[in-house]
């Protein structure tokens, strides 16, 4: 990669532009299957940029996605840049710029890096830097659990609407995950037949919900432990974890149903129906041993996946990132399940999640620094030029 583009790229990001864009996002509140009113202002900011831009409706038309595509006029490969503009259900904090940090709801998570994304789009198009291909901004809702069920990624993927690598400006800056865990949450409800009854008045031999729960937390506690043999080298290894446990209403009353949440996380190559399906197989066991009904919900939040860490997008990013930095970034997995899963599991395309250090998602306490999102958007622009023109 020459200087000479290197000094373009950093000459031509517009700090305050994308302060601006990055603040003119966070200011409309968009909980999860609430992000109509924000992919609207996003289709305006980048209508007023002069980019063509598109809405599909995605499987969810009370927020269509929002798609903006830089094309070079020559034949090339398509880098996708992907965000959701989706909120978790939190008390909504404006934004506001202090200490050269933007803060405020959604600014880490993740509106600061689609912000930047939209920047790097913006600097390629000024120096007219992309040699082939294109690039294409996508950005939707439905991202955040439990709200959200991911179905507008899973229409995009369904409709064609992707290119043939994304990159992902979620906020996660080290390591570069090539790798990463599925997750599904999973409700147990244990149920008798019967009404509830007064302990010294249930007939003999009614089954015990509440001991078939314990049973049933005791069992998943014990096969957490030998899951951990099932073993990644990068994403880790598997695990089951039990977070809520419920039931009853008062001491000496025998109760009909009690339920039993919590996730089990797999490392690539498992894939969430056999890991659904094994779950389903535990359940009937202990409903055999306890004498009670057992159905299960079992939602898949994400796939565990794993992409060639010496695919083209990989040795692009990591190209650019020399170049900007010095070093490549460190080669690991990624900590948390997002949209990333989905476009590596399900459309088989090589995702990388990278964007600004920022801190506080899920929290009323997100800041993103100002420089990681500069940062982000020459990284993002430097590595479009290097994947789209690569050898
Ligand atoms: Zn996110």
């Amino acid at each position: 990669m020459n200087n000479a583009l290197l000094d373009q790229v950093a000459g031509t990001v517009d700090r305050q532009r994308l302060i601006d864009t990055a603040v003119a996002l966070v200011e409309v509140p968009s909980p999860t299957r609430s992000a109509g009113a924000v992919a609207d202002r996003l289709a305006e900011i980048l209508t007023a940029d002069g980019f063509p831009v598109q809405r599909h409706d995605a499987d969810w038309p009370k927020a269509p996605i929002v798609m903006a595509a830089l094309d070079s006029g020559r034949p090339g490969p398509t880098l996708q840049f992907d965000g959701h503009l989706d909120t978790v259900h939190l008390p909504f904090v404006p934004p506001r710029v202090e200490d050269d940090t933007l803060y405020g709801s959604s600014s880490a998570d993740m509106k600061g890096g689609i912000a930047a994304a939209l920047e790097a789009l913006r600097v390629l198009r000024t120096l007219d830097a992309l040699p082939a291909g294109r690039v294409l901004l996508t950005a939707h809702d439905h991202h955040e659990g439990p709200w959200g069920d991911g179905r507008q990624v899973r229409a995009m993927i369904r409709e064609g609407l992707v290119g043939d690598a994304v990159l992902l400006p979620e906020y996660l800056a080290e390591p570069l995950p090539v790798a990463g865990r599925g997750v599904g949450i999973f409700q147990a409800t244990i149920r008798r037949e019967g009404t509830p009854v007064h302990e010294v008045l249930r007939p003999s031999g009614t089954p015990d919900v509440l001991v078939a729960g314990a049973q049933l937390v005791n069992r998943l506690h014990g096969w957490n432990e030998s899951l951990k043999e099932k073993a990644h080298p990068l994403a880790g290894h598997d695990s089951t974890f039990v977070g809520k446990l419920q039931s009853g209403e008062i001491y000496n009353q025998s109760p009909t149903e009690c339920i039993v949440q919590g996730t089990r996380r797999w490392v690539p190559p498992s894939s969430g129906k056999a890991v659904q399906e094994e779950f389903s197989q535990m359940l009937a066991e202990v409903a055999t041993a306890t004498g009670t009904d057992i159905d299960l919900e079992f939602t898949v939040q994400g796939n565990a996946y794993q992409i060639d860490s010496g695919n083209s997008l990989v040795a692009a990013f990591q190209k650019a990132h020399r170049a900007l930095i010095g070093s490549p970034l460190p080669i690991g997995a990624k900590p948390f399940v997002d949209d990333g899963n989905t476009f590596a599991s399900e459309a088989g395309i090589p995702a990388l999640t990278h964007g600004p250090a920022a801190t506080g998602a899920h929290t009323l306490n997100e800041a993103v620094p100002v420089d990681e999102l500069v940062r982000v958007a020459e990284l993002y622009a430097l590595t479009a030029v290097e994947f789209c023109g690569g050898p």
